[in-house]
């Protein structure tokens, strides 16, 4: 079957997408946009509605690099809600596995790669980016080589496993004058973002604190989670690194020293190469202070609370594919007052993919570019550094960090 406009029937039947409407799947632009006459009354709110969609042939198309646990439970299923990407091609070691795949996706069976035949991903054209989803000691390499085969690359978080890797990535993409993204998908999600634009308009006061958890407990030692090459570091770099990225974008600001401290049970074989915890406080120049902690055997438990002078927030779960939930406290006439913030969950998966994509489409810098995960390795080996001479770790400032801030619907 012809894949790069299939009938919008078999759009439908494949991408098994309830959230899609056709009018959406057609519509180009703003003018191709289906409109209604509003049926409430002024008492109620406006009706919202989803910006249009690209159509089929004209979305950027994505290769899915490793057929894991994000790719399959995520990625792929949201792109179900995705305005401006497809899937158009998946390398994997595993071919049975990926053919089950390429049909439930209507992707064709010559787009199924295996890792050997990477650089063929240089002659499919439908192919315009990749979306790699491998261990963290893996997204180097497959930087550099999808760089090289002429695709743009959105690379899944933690960036890699030094910043040597991060800069080889970023000089890569660079040459070959390519996008790349690092998955950081709390900056695409509505709930954080309705808070760092609090913060930038000054909601909270000035900022002093900010305190974070995310911890998991792992279970076989033999994930290659724990093993130093593929994973790079324990529990700070999979899931700490949310509570440091989430401190810095939040903020707005970059850390000029920090304390770290590593742990691990001895005897545990699941923290023989990698720490099982690491404990750490980032100083930013305004004198705000995070403190975070994070574990790879503690019970599942994700949240922060950032403390501003007049009011504090508190997202509790953070860093969750769902369910987040944001609280703010202040003091309203004389008595404190906590409210619930409530907004309308998106899937975070393809409002970071769209976003990519309007990038490439656009020629636009995005977000959260190879420079925003250099910043946070340099970081992390900071903290490692201290942990490992006892001491207090100084810090320069980044020279770049982040692109310019997507637009606040889904894709912008
Ligand atoms: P996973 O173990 O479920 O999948 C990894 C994939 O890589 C598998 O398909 C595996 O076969 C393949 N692979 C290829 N070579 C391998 C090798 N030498 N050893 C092990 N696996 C190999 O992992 P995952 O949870 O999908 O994580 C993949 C990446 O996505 C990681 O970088 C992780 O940090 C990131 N991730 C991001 C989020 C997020 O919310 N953004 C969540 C989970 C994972």
């Amino acid at each position: 079957m012809k894949h790069s406009q299939p009938p919008r029937r078999d759009f439908l039947r494949y991408m098994g997408t309830l959230a899609l409407s056709a009018p959406a799947v057609a519509a180009a632009n703003d003018q191709d946009k289906v409109t209604f006459p509003p049926i409430y009354d002024k008492s109620e709110k406006p009706e919202q509605t989803e910006p249009p969609a690209d159509p089929w042939n004209e979305r950027v198309g994505v290769a899915i690099v490793g057929l894991g646990r994000i790719s399959v439970n995520e990625m792929l299923p949201a792109f179900a809600q995705s305005k401006h990407a497809k899937p158009v091609a998946l390398v994997t070691g595993d071919r049975a596995k990926g053919l089950k795949i390429a049909h439930q996706y209507n992707i064709p069976e010559a787009n199924v790669l295996d890792y050997r035949d990477f650089e063929k991903l240089a002659q499919i054209p439908d192919v315009q980016a990749v979306y790699i989803a491998l261990p963290n000691g893996m997204h180097a390499e497959y930087t550099t080589r999808a760089a090289r085969a002429g695709k743009h690359v959105l690379c899944e978080k933690p960036m890699a496993n030094s910043v040597a890797e991060c800069q080889q990535m970023i000089d890569a993409c660079k040459k070959a004058g390519k996008k790349l993204m690092i998955a950081y998908r709390s900056q695409y999600e509505p709930m954080d973002r309705a808070l760092a634009k609090m913060v930038r308009e000054k909601k909270l006061g000035a900022l002093k604190e900010f305190s974070s958890v995310n911890s998991q407990d792992m279970g076989d030692p033999q994930h290659w989670r724990l093993k130093r090459k593929l994973a790079g570091g324990g529990a700070l770099p999979d899931v700490g690194l949310y509570c440091l990225n989430a401190a810095r974008f939040l903020s707005g600001e970059e850390p000029s020293e920090v304390i770290g401290n590593t742990w691990s049970t001895p005897g545990d074989p699941r923290f023989r190469e990698v720490e099982e915890s690491c404990q750490f406080i980032l100083r930013f120049p305004s004198g705000f202070m995070a403190s975070c902690s994070t574990s790879y055997a503690a019970h599942k438990s994700q949240f922060f609370r950032l403390n501003g002078a007049e009011a504090w927030a508190e997202m509790d779960p953070a860093y969750a594919y769902h369910g987040l939930k944001l609280k703010v406290t202040r003091v309203v006439d004389g008595k404190e007052q906590a409210s619930d913030i409530q907004i309308e969950e998106k899937n975070q998966f393809a409002a970071e993919m769209d976003h990519f994509a309007q990038c490439v489409r656009q020629d636009k810098e995005p977000h959260t570019p190879g420079e925003e995960g250099l910043q946070d390795q340099r970081i992390m080996e900071a903290i490692y550094e201290s942990a490992r001479k006892g001491r207090p770790v100084k810090l320069s400032p980044p020279q770049h960090t982040r692109g310019p801030e997507p637009q606040d619907q889904q894709g912008g």
